[in-house]
């Protein structure tokens, strides 16, 4: 079922923004567990591309649900070739969109960025003069991020920040999700270089924005997987069945009888 919200999804930065990257990486890492090193030792990796990677799967979770969106800071699933959009173009095709909320996928850091520190967690940025509908959403979305990975919770904080501003967006509510600390070790290596932590954010958010907005989430159905059946008879007559199916098993096959229709 369709809803009638539209949600822009925005992820944070460009692929080649200075700064937003982790500190060099203390290992290779497979980021989405397909057997091949996507970062390697010494790697720093780009907040963007963590960023694209949650709002990809948001984008997927929130259209399951019914959601239309559109994105902005990012157009596919590539996260190497984007610009860097200024913010006022964001906003601005935000609101030319009539979107109904917008959701903002980043990345926290703390100090220089050279090197590692002990700052960590998730929190919700809403902006402190043009909030809208914001803390509620925000709160929401925090309680579903909080039942996931175990991290600290840093709440929600109120600044203003352009991609959290309701008014020159045109929307009910805006948040910016600072999912991880790209500077702590821990964070970077086990949450924002994950894919599978990417996919549990977005379920998540989406499963905030649905609570918040009464839309019901749906689940991810599980992929249809193949099977093979082998039959070594069919029968009008059930006793005949029952017949072969004594055989099987005197043999040590697990035989049953299905019935069908003809
Ligand atoms: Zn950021």
């Amino acid at each position: 079922m369709a809803t009638s919200y539209k949600v822009a999804i925005d992820a944070g930065h460009g692929s080649n923004t200075a700064g937003k990257r982790t500190p060099p990486l203390p290992k290779d890492i497979d980021v989405n567990k397909d057997g091949k090193i996507d970062i390697k030792k010494g790697e720093q990796y780009r907040e963007h591309y963590a960023s694209v990677g949650v709002a990809y799967h948001l984008n997927r979770e929130l259209q399951r649900c019914g959601f239309t969106t559109m994105r902005t800071g990012w157009d596919d699933d590539n996260a190497y070739n984007d610009p860097d959009t200024a913010i006022a173009d964001r906003q601005k095709t935000i609101a030319n969109a009539k979107c109904d909320y917008c959701i903002s996928i980043h990345f926290n850091a703390y100090g220089d960025g050279k090197s590692f520190n002990s700052a960590e967690g998730f929190g919700v940025y809403i902006h402190d003069k043009y909030p809208g509908q914001s803390k509620k959403l925000a709160e929401t979305v925090l309680k579903h991020l909080a039942g996931g990975s175990k991290q600290k919770n840093r709440g929600v904080k109120t600044e203003a920040l352009g991609m959290c501003n309701c008014s020159s967006m045109g929307v009910k509510a805006a948040i910016i999700c600072e999912l991880a600390f790209m500077t702590n070790e821990y964070e970077a290596v086990n949450l924002m270089a994950n894919e599978d932590y990417w996919k549990e954010c977005a379920r998540e958010i989406c499963k905030g924005l649905c609570e918040f907005t009464g839309v019901k989430y749906v689940e991810e159905t599980p992929e249809k997987k193949t099977i093979y059946r082998v039959q070594v008879g069919a029968f009008a007559n059930k006793s005949n069945a029952e017949k072969l199916v004594a055989e099987l098993k005197k043999k040590g096959y697990d035989a049953i009888i299905v019935k069908a229709q003809q």
